[in-house]
Parts: C-alpha cells; structure tokens; sequence
C-alpha cells in the first residue's frame, strides 16, 4: 500500500504549520462559533422564549474536561468528565408567593458541541429545590456524554432561598398553593418548552427525540408527564414511581407506628430514633429474610436468593415460614419473637384505618427487606446511622406538602417522631384529598401521578417504561402493579405497545439490595422509541455490593417472570426466560 509519508517533507515548514492548523481548525469546526453563539444565547431568544417571564442568569461555554461537582448526603465532592458544552442557567415566572417567599422555577441545561439530536430532561428527586446538574446520570456514561442535550430544574422553590424556620424549613413551599403545583407537575412542561426553544437557537433544529428519565421523585414526575403532557416527550423512564406521594407518607407514619409497639417503656421519656432503629435486630432481619427466601426463592424455578415469581410470594405463603421461626420460651437465637413478627406483618399490610380500609398499598416480601436499603427508610440503620428516613423525611411532608391546610411542624427529630407517633392515620387521610384555605386543589390532584388514562401517550405514540425495586421500602410495587393492572382493564392488552413495567426482584429503592439491579433504562427506552422494538426484558447485572457480582438476569415485562430453564449456568441470563 502507498503512503504519503514522506509528504510533509517537500512542504516548506510555514506552508506545513499553515497546513497544520488548517486541519486542526477541520477537526473542530464549531467550537469557535458553538461557543460564540452559546454566549450569545441570551440576546438571541429575547422576546422569543414560549413562556415570556423567562431570564437567562448564564450562558456559557465550557470545554471538554473535569467538573468539580459539589458533594452531598450520598456522595463526596468528585470529579466529572464531561465534553465541551455550552451551560445555561436560567429561570422563568418569578412571583412573590404566601409567607413573604420570593419563588421561581429554575432550570438548568447542558448543550453538547457534539449533539446526538436528542433531548433529556432529568426527573428530580425529594423533596426538590435543588437546580439539578444536568448531566443525566445512568447505567453507563451520562447523558451528556453520549451527546444528549440535558436539562434539570428546581420544580419551582429554591432550598437556599425559600426555607422558614417557623414554617418546616425548605418545606415552606407546602404553603404555597402555586408552588406545590410547580413541585408536582405544574413547572414541567414550562421547563420542557424553555429547553426546546433553548435547543432551536443553540443547534438550528429542534430535537428528534425527547425523553423524560426520573427515580423516585423524579418517577413520580416521569408518570405525570406520560398523563399530562404526553405530547411533549417520545419516551418516558419512570423509577420507583412516587406516583402516590401522600399515600405513601401514610404508610411512613404508619411503619413507624408500628415498630415502635415493640419499644420498650421508657421511665420518663418517649422513645427516640435509637430506640426505633433497635426495634428489629441484624439477626431479626436474617430471620425474615429466611422465612421468604423458605417460601418463596423456588417458585420461580430456581433457590438462587432471588424471589422472581412476586406475585406468588404471598403473605399466606410467607407466614407458616414465619411462624415455624417464632422464638419458644426461652430461646433467644435464630428466631423471630412473636411481637416482631406482628409489628412486621402490620407493616407489610399497608397503612388502613380504624374500620381496615387500605390507605396506600402492601409491601412485597423479598429478601432485600433484610438490606441496609429496607431498615434505613423503615427503622433506621444500626444505632440509628442513618436515622429512620420514614421519620427525617417523612413526617415533616406529610404535615406540610402532603396535607390541607398545611401544618408546620417543627424540624427536630424527635419532635418529627412524635408527630408520627400521635397521628391519627384515619382522620389525616381525609387532608390529602382537601382542598380550601387556598388551596384550589388538593395534595393528591397535584402531587400524585396514579391515572391509568395514558390515551394522549397512546395517540402520540410515545412509550412509558416503568420500573420499580421488589423491595423498595418507600414507594410499593403492588402499588405500582395494582395501577398496572388498572392500565391493563383500560387498554384490554394494547398497553404493551406503549407501557410496560419491569419489577426488579431484591432491589431497594432506585438501588441496592440483593438485585442484579444494574441496567441500562434509556437505552432500551431509545431503541423502543427510535426502531420499534419494544422490549420483552432488560438485561440485568449484579453489582459489586450483591452476594453474587457478576451474575446477570433478564428483567421481565410484567406479568412475565424469569424463570430456570431447568439447566445451564445459574449465573447466566442465558439460564432464564420469561414466561408467565
Ligand atoms: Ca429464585
């Protein structure tokens, strides 16, 4: 073969550096220009922006390398790759709200210099009001780096600005009607046509593709797109939906209601988070997770530690394991004492009230109920590092978002813990479907996202992809699988050509637990929206923290199980299918 090697050599050197820089310029065309128009992108859409409040507080360009990303409660300052982009930040229908609160609805977008023609709006998470960074976090490389054009937001209240001490903190927003909209649904699709508009002007052309990727929260704000403002987006990934929000603050009052009957009388005091997060054992919760795994880990074919057939793994089947564990007179070890196995078996009922009427949903008995990601939310974890999560996180909402008229509660722990502790779950249920005090509408037609009508994802052709941990002691699966099934009575078996759930066995919620829990959602959400092919599973594998790393599995479309094809490796995906 011929090569021009020798080349250069007959070039005079300032003809050859000409040459040199010519092509260096060839490789990045855009980068001048891109970075020239990013920073113009304020002047470029005054007075053309859908929503006309809209300001734009940046607009810059930044070159391919490291970010430093700030840290927070999960994970330390670190380094971030990311390639050159151009960062916009921005707000929109700034207000003075009740409480003498200054609210806005502020985004955050990240346009890559080598754009993939896609779009991706990131879901939040909590209770909100942080700006989000924009990046698109997933199973592999983000977002971002895969070229998608990200945005984040806010969802309308800002923790560092809006934050009452006498009004629950960062959750004052609860007191406000417009920005408990804004946190539910209302700022999403205002956000959505800002970064369209912000994508015309940066790339010429709008995106072919958007899609809306949220966990928890940010599942909860995924499921109110796909029934509000379908139109907007060609394919949903919803997490470990909060589709039932105030429901499932119920049951977080609930939970701790129910193991605290198992502390002891304290002279002179109430219990506190100590007291709660000693409620069950490490050794309890081995118990339990024996007792499921007796009933339940073959029903799917295999006794491999995971229990894929969750529907078949019932309370009446869990209960003769539980009850042949119950400590006799005298025995204190590998058993479970009959108080614990009462206050358990409340919990996994679901919240009701005083006639027995559920209130929110079961739980589903999995072994990853045993996991640090099941006792955190419910009990705490040991010594109560971290605090019960149900209590931190869960009361204050419920008295202050999730609840009319709102209650401001005060922040401290154990004041949070006695709050749980006095209520009467029959008589606040009524306040999360009131209205009044002005508030037109209620917590639950505002902050919950649980409609089986998807006729406008339907019509557009959009897919919704649902996935939800077995054991997610936050939001419950059966709660996902009986609006599932609500989906299923509508649409009579024509929902699998837009939505599909896919429960992951062992996972805790939006991760951990003993799962093979790593996937990759929007790659399967893109080839359904972008080539038709609707997936019948996703291939999964276990991570590091797993007893099994390494072992793969198929994800099945609900009400498809992976079942032991009865031979092969045990670790293998290859080993199961999916049948019902
Ligand atoms: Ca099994």
């Amino acid at each position: 073969m011929k090569t021009n090697a020798s080349f250069p050599k007959k070039i005079p050197l300032l003809l050859w550096a000409l040459l040199a820089a010519v092509a260096a310029h060839a490789a990045e065309p855009a980068a001048a220009p891109q970075a020239a128009k990013c920073e113009a992108l304020a002047g470029s859409l005054a007075g053309h922006w859908p929503d006309a409040s809209t300001q734009l507080a940046s607009a810059r360009w930044i070159e391919a390398g490291a970010l430093q990303m700030p840290g927070n409660p999960w994970q330390p300052p670190h380094g971030i790759a990311v390639p050159a982009h151009c960062e916009v930040v921005g707000q929109l229908q700034e207000r003075e709200g009740t409480l003498g609160q200054r609210y806005a609805i502020r985004f955050h977008l990240r346009l890559p210099a080598t754009w993939n023609g896609r779009f991706y709006f990131m879901g939040g998470g909590g209770s909100n009001g942080e700006l989000g960074d924009a990046l698109g976090a997933g199973a592999g490389a983000t977002a971002l780096d895969q070229g998608f054009a990200v945005a984040s937001q806010d969802s309308g209240h800002d923790n560092a600005r809006n934050a009452d001490p006498a009004h629950a903190g960062q959750l004052v927003f609860g007191f406000d009607a417009q920005a408990r909209a804004n946190y539910g649904h209302a700022s999403l699709p205002l956000v959505a046509d800002a970064a369209a508009a912000a994508i015309r002007a940066f790339y010429g052309e709008p995106a072919r593709h958007s899609y809306f990727v949220g966990c928890s929260k940010g599942g909860e704000e995924a499921m109110a797109v796909a029934q509000r403002y379908a139109s907007r987006f060609d394919g949903i990934a919803a997490g470990a939906p909060g589709m039932s929000l105030p429901r499932a603050a119920l049951a977080e009052a609930w939970d701790t209601q129910s193991f605290a009957r198992l502390l002891p009388a304290h002279a002179g005091r109430p219990p506190d988070l100590s007291d709660l997060a000693g409620s069950l054992t490490e050794a309890d919760f081995q118990v339990v997770r024996e007792s499921v795994l007796a009933a339940c880990d073959a029903l799917d074919g295999l006794a491999d530690g995971i229990v894929a057939d969750t529907a078949r793994c019932s309370t009446r089947r869990v209960l003769p394991e539980l009850d042949r564990r119950q400590c006799h007179a005298g025995q204190s070890t590998d058993c479970i004492a009959t108080s614990k196995m009462d206050a358990l078996l409340r919990v996994m009922g679901g919240p009701r009230d005083a006639r027995g009427k559920p209130l929110y949903a079961e739980w589903a008995w999995d072994p990853g109920i045993a996991a640090m990601g099941w006792r955190s939310w419910k009990i705490g974890g040991p010594g109560a590092q971290p605090p019960a999560l149900n209590v931190v996180l869960g009361a204050a909402s419920l008295a202050s978002v999730f609840t009319t008229p709102p209650t401001p509660l005060a922040a401290d722990p154990q004041s949070l813990l006695q709050y749980q502790l006095g209520l009467d779950l029959g008589r606040v249920a009524p306040a999360i479907y009131a209205r009044g005090d002005g508030f037109p509408h209620s917590a639950w037609e505002d902050i919950s996202a649980r409609s089986p009508d998807l006729d406008g994802l339907r019509a557009r052709g959009g897919k919704l992809l649902v996935w939800h941990g077995v054991a997610d002691p936050v939001f419950s699966v059966r709660d996902t699988i009986a609006w599932w099934d609500e989906v299923h009575a509508r649409y009579r078996g024509a929902e699998q050509g837009f939505v599909r759930l896919f429960p992951v066995p062992g996972l805790n919620h939006c991760g951990g637990g003993p799962a093979a829990g790593d996937f990759d959602v929007l790659a399967a959400l893109v080839r359904w929206v972008e080539q038709g092919e609707a997936p019948a599973q996703l291939p999964a594998q276990a991570g590091q923290g797993t007893p099994w790393p390494g072992r793969t599995r198929p994800l099945c479309a609900w009400p498809a199980v992976a079942r032991y094809n009865g031979q092969g490796d045990i670790e293998h995906a290859a080993s199961f299918e999916c049948r019902n």
